[in-house]
């Protein structure tokens, strides 16, 4: 299919905002310094997705309004800098309620790639959790793995999901600069 777009899957905590754990609360969105920086330089090549796991909601720590509201909040700063976000997508669920949508299924990804017709093999998915990375795998994107949020502290178990990310990059700025050399 001719000009199919390509998109970059962003997760949200750890890559984008910074990550004490169950991040939810307006007052602590702090973005990740070269966030804005980063999407400025991809933004003529690529459309933006977030998929983000928020397992937080359905172990009752806090609603999805929370959720909205804090993901409002950081489509403003992006639109404040002229950077578009298509579709933020949420998985809601604890680990033990067995859905779909939680990374690492690609579920959200396809659905991105077919309402927008998105080529996923000129795509990427970028994340500092392996699953992040295997749900890259999983939709046949490319994939970088991110030191920043949990990155460091989860690293060792790439392996043991057998999560394998293209590129390891110390935070969002040098991957989005990885994937421009690597287009
Ligand atoms: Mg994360
Ligand atoms: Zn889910």
């Amino acid at each position: 299919m001719a000009n199919r777009k390509k998109a970059i899957f962003l997760d949200r905590d750890g890559t984008l905002n910074h990550d004490d754990g169950y991040t939810y609360r307006t007052e602590d969105f702090k973005l990740i310094e070269g966030a804005i920086e980063a999407l400025k330089l991809l933004q003529k090549d690529y459309v933006f997705f977030i998929v983000t796991n928020q397992s937080g909601v359905g172990r009752g720590l806090f609603t999805i309004g929370d959720v909205h509201k804090f993901n409002n909040k950081m489509l403003k700063e992006f639109k404040k800098n002229g950077i578009k976000i298509e579709k933020i997508h949420i998985c809601p669920h604890a680990p033990n309620e067995d859905c779909e949508c939680r990374k690492p299924s690609a579920k959200f990804a396809r659905e991105a790639a077919k309402e927008y017709n998105i080529d996923l093999k000129k795509s990427w998915a970028i994340g500092d959790h392996p699953s992040d990375v295997k749900m890259g795998n999983n939709a046949g994107c490319r994939s970088i793995y991110l030191l920043t949020g949990h990155g460091e502290t989860h690293s060792a178990e790439l392996k043991e999901r057998s999560a394998k990310p293209d590129f390891v990059c110390k935070d969002i700025f040098e991957a989005a600069e990885t994937i421009l050399k690597n287009i």
